[in-house]
């Protein structure tokens, strides 16, 4: 398949509009989507008080129940030999009450990854018209490097979003063991246990977060290098929350087929940074059939 690149539609764009485009060498940065980074961490916060009421329901009354063959009433600790097949059949249970956490994840990292696609692809759109003066919608379609960017990221939502109630149960498990064998109280121990619920959430709200922005970057790289854009000019966010790596490269040109350290804009955990598509005056020339 021919692949179309932004120079083939410059040169078959109106004179006027060309000499717009001397003009503004750099286009405006297409930041992650807050709606989408919203909508995304509703749905994974949902996800999680779910399985916090399940919980709730079932593990905590059985360990109320059990707490006379656990908890050491002096306080002291003791080494309680705490029978376990009560807690294995209740952990069986809470899984057969979560069920279907594999459709979820495939139906909510699709719905994200589509979120995130098209918030990209709007903005591109936007930010190439208002410059260039061009439509590019006829050169947004789904193949060739942003089929890849999809399916990649729909995979590392999909594990992403299984990990959320996998890790939550691992670190329950452990916590209840760990702690019966210590004697701790059942007060203490609920509380333990709702503190990791709290991490939990805490972990659902950084996936929803970096992955918007990690989809952002992924889906930008894909479809500006499609569009023959091989560089771009890194922006950080401008606060005191940026990297001072990523500050150091705010305002340099990178190309897309040559990371620098540091890795694209929106490479690294909750990194808020982002590419601009960006045309030297080499290229811009070579774009204008100078
Ligand atoms: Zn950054």
């Amino acid at each position: 398949m021919a692949i179309i690149e932004l120079r083939h539609v410059v040169r078959a764009m109106p004179h006027g509009a060309r000499l717009r485009k001397r003009r503004g060498r750099l286009l405006k940065p297409v930041k992650p989507s807050h709606k989408v980074e919203l909508w995304y961490k509703q749905q994974l916060l949902a996800v999680v008080a779910k399985l916090r009421k399940i919980v709730r329901e079932e593990l905590l009354p059985e360990l109320k129940r059990m707490e006379p063959l656990y908890a050491a009433s002096d306080g002291i600790t003791r080494d309680a030999k705490v029978p376990r097949r009560p807690l294995e059949s209740t952990f069986q249970r809470m899984g057969q009450r979560i069920g279907g956490i594999e459709q979820t994840a495939n139906r909510l990292a699709a719905l994200a990854v589509q979120r995130s696609a098209d918030t990209v692809d709007d903005r591109l759109k936007a930010a190439i018209k208002s410059s260039v003066g061009v439509d590019i919608s006829p050169v947004l379609t789904q193949s060739g490097p942003i089929l890849d960017a999809l399916r990649a990221a729909t995979k590392d939502n999909i594990d992403l979003i299984k990990s959320i109630p996998e890790q939550y149960f691992e670190k329950l498990g452990d916590a209840v063991g760990k702690n019966m064998e210590r004697g701790m109280r059942f007060e203490d121990l609920a509380k333990e246990i709702e503190r990791i619920g709290d991490v939990t959430e805490s972990r659902a709200k950084l996936i929803a977060r970096d992955q918007t922005s990690k989809m952002n970057g992924a889906f930008n790289q894909a479809r500006q290098t499609s569009l023959g854009i091989d560089k771009y000019q890194w922006q950080t966010s401008g606060d005191e929350r940026v990297r001072p790596e990523h500050d150091a490269n705010d305002g340099d040109v990178f190309r897309w087929d040559s990371p620098p350290a540091t890795g694209h804009p929106g490479h690294d955990v909750n990194c808020r940074c982002v590419a601009i598509p960006y045309f030297d005056l080499d290229k811009e020339e070579e774009l204008l059939g100078l």
